[in-house]
């Protein structure tokens, strides 16, 4: 089924999930066993987001180094068939300009095809470390907008289409106007939902959200939640994704800095205040990134879903 469909269909508001795929290693009863406390809250949809390639340099005996291509993380496609076998539930693969020629993202759209997936979330991706800005593969795309016109060229409305969107602005967007005009390029170009970056303070969606309607955006748009766990997570979120976490919040973890329990139910507390207003306003549906961490994410889903 189609998230779009889901979205449409008249019932409770609910909870899908994001997850990212393990490191190579790991099996594929680890990973099951690591979603299966979601299973019970039945999440209608869960994304698996997807890593470009990373470069790996060695030395040789004689102080020259060589250049690998190495893949750390079980790919999105194998993630997404090993849910669909075990949970009822649709898997939205993530797709990235990044790294993939024309020809990848082609080949990535044919295996999500056989295998019955009908939504994919399209994305641009980002630099390697140490490129000052994003390079698209040669033969490849440059933005998201890009890509969304490659899947509508090969597989028209097989497949319903979701994006990303920042509520607090892409970092290379010159400013909020034009970064909500180029989503709107991506609606225009065929996006059927958006998924919102994360965000700790709702009145910046709200906020978003009207000026995403204003100009012309009327696609569903799903705000994305975090539960924050460690005082670490607030010295690296903000650069990592370029979001603001509110002085309140860090006040507060900063009080336990080195107290592992007590970070984990401040941030409870935020993000589980966060979901109730978001469902008072009226909210459909609530997309949780549970980055690894299945056990705070399903305690604020016992208490509102
Ligand atoms: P775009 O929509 O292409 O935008 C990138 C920048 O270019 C923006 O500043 C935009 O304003 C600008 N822009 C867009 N179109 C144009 C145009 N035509 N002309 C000029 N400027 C333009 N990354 C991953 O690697 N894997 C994932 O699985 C993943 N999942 C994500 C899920 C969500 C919900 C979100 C919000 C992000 C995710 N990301 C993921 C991160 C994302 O790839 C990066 O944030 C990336 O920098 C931007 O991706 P985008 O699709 O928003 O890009």
């Amino acid at each position: 089924m189609k998230v779009s469909e889901i979205l449409a269909s008249p019932g409770k508001p609910f909870a899908s999930l994001e997850i990212v795929p393990p490191l190579k290693g790991i099996t594929k009863d680890e990973l099951l066993d690591s979603i299966r406390p979601f299973a019970r809250f039945k999440p209608p949809f869960i994304n698996v987001t997807c890593h470009r390639d990373e470069y790996e340099y060695r030395s040789r005996p004689d102080g020259s180094f060589t250049r690998h291509i190495v893949s750390r993380r079980v790919s999105e496609t194998a993630v997404c068939a090993a849910i669909q076998q075990e949970f009822d539930v649709e898997v939205v693969p993530h797709l990235i300009c990044a790294g993939n020629t024309a020809e990848d993202v082609e080949s990535r759209i044919k295996d999500f095809k056989f295998l019955g997936i009908e939504n994919i979330m399209a994305l641009r991706g980002d630099s390697l470390l140490g490129e000052k800005r994003f390079c698209p593969q040669p033969g490849g795309y440059r933005y998201a907008s890009e890509l969304i016109e490659a899947i509508r060229s090969s597989e028209v409305r097989y497949f319903c289409v979701g994006v990303g969107a920042y509520p607090e602005k892409h970092f290379e967007a010159p400013n909020m106007e034009t970064d909500i005009a180029n989503l709107k390029r991506k609606v225009d170009a065929g996006a059927d939902f958006i998924i919102t970056q994360m965000f700790f303070d709702n009145s910046v969606f709200y906020d978003f959200c009207d000026r995403c309607r204003a100009a012309g955006i009327n696609v569903p748009i799903l705000p994305g939640l975090k539960p924050l766990s460690t005082w670490r997570q607030v010295e690296m979120l903000p650069e990592s994704f370029s979001i603001d976490i509110p002085q309140d919040l860090v006040k507060e973890l900063s009080l336990h800095r080195d107290d592992r329990e007590a970070c984990y139910r401040v941030g409870l507390e935020w993000c589980s205040a966060q979901c109730s207003d978001l469902l008072a306003h009226g909210v459909r549906a609530v997309h949780f990134y549970t980055m690894g961490r299945p056990d705070n994410v399903a305690e604020i889903l016992e208490k509102y879903f």
